[in-house]
C-alpha cells in the first residue's frame, strides 16, 4: 500500500505515521526526519536545508524531490510506503507521480488529518518546549502554518479529484486517532 499522509504542522502526523506504518508493515518516510538527520550530521544537504527549516519555509523542490526519489528506490519500499510530509507542493505531486509511473505504480490513498488550528498552535508550542526544536519558535510556527495553508492545503483537492482523499479527524486521544486512520485505510 502506498499512502500519503497530509495535515498541518502539529496535526500529529509524525506520531501517527510511525504507528500506522508499523501496522501496515511498510516504511515510514518522513522528509522532515530525513532533513533533521542531515542537519544533525552536518551533511551538505543538511547545511542547505537548515536555513529554510529555521525560517519555517519549505526546502526547495529540486532538493526535496531528489532526496525522495533516492529513498523510494530502496528495497524496503517494494511493498509500499507511508509518506509523511511529502508531497507538499504541486510540483512535488507531479514529481511523485513521475517517480511512481516509472515503476508502474500509483498512490493508493491520501489521508488528511484535520485539526483545530488553535489546538495545533498549543501543541506546537508545547513540542518546541519539550524537544527544543529550533524550527518551532512562535514566529516560525505561525509562518509554517501560513506556508501550509498557501502551498499544501490545495493539494488535498488534487487527491480528492482523483478519488484518493480520505479526511480523518485528528483531534482527541492518540489511540483513537490511530484507530480512525487504520479504519480509513481499511486495515
Ligand atoms: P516536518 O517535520 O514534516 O514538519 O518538516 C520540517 C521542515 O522540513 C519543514 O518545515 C520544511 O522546512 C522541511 N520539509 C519537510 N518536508 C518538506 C517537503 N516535502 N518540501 C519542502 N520542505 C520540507
Amino acid at each position: 500500500m502506498r499512502v500519503v499522509l497530509m495535515g498541518p504542522p502539529g496535526a500529529g502526523k509524525g506520531t501517527q505515521a510511525v504507528v500506522v506504518a508499523e501496522r501496515l508493515g511498510i516504511p515510514h518516510i518522513s522528509t522532515g526526519d530525513i532533513f533533521r538527520a542531515n542537519v544533525s550530521q552536518g551533511t551538505p544537504l543538511g547545511v542547505e536545508a537548515k536555513r529554510f527549516m529555521d525560517a519555517g519555509e519549505y526546502v526547495p523542490d529540486d532538493v526535496t524531490n531528489a532526496m525522495v526519489r533516492d529513498r523510494l528506490t530502496h528495497d524496503d519500499c517494494a511493498p509500499g510506503f507511508l509518506l509523511d510530509g511529502y508531497p507538499r507542493t504541486l510540483e512535488q505531486v507531479g514529481e511523485l507521480d513521475s517517480m511512481l509511473t516509472a515503476s508502474g505504480s500509483t498512490i493508493d490513498r491520501a489521508v488528511e488529518l484535520t485539526v483545530d488550528i488553535d489546538e495545533v498552535v498549543v501543541r506546537l508550542v508545547k513540542r518546541a518546549q519539550e524537544q527544543g526544536r529550533a524550527d518551532d519558535t512562535e514566529d516560525v510556527i505561525r509562518r509554517r502554518l501560513e506556508v501550509y495553508a498557501e502551498q499544501t492545503a490545495p493539494l488535498t483537492a488534487v487527491y480528492a479529484e482523483r478519488g484518493l482523499l480520505v479526511q480523518v479527524d485528528g483531534m482527541g486521544a492518540v489511540d483513537d486517532v490511530t484507530a480512525r486512520l487504520l479504519a480509513a485505510l481499511g486495515a
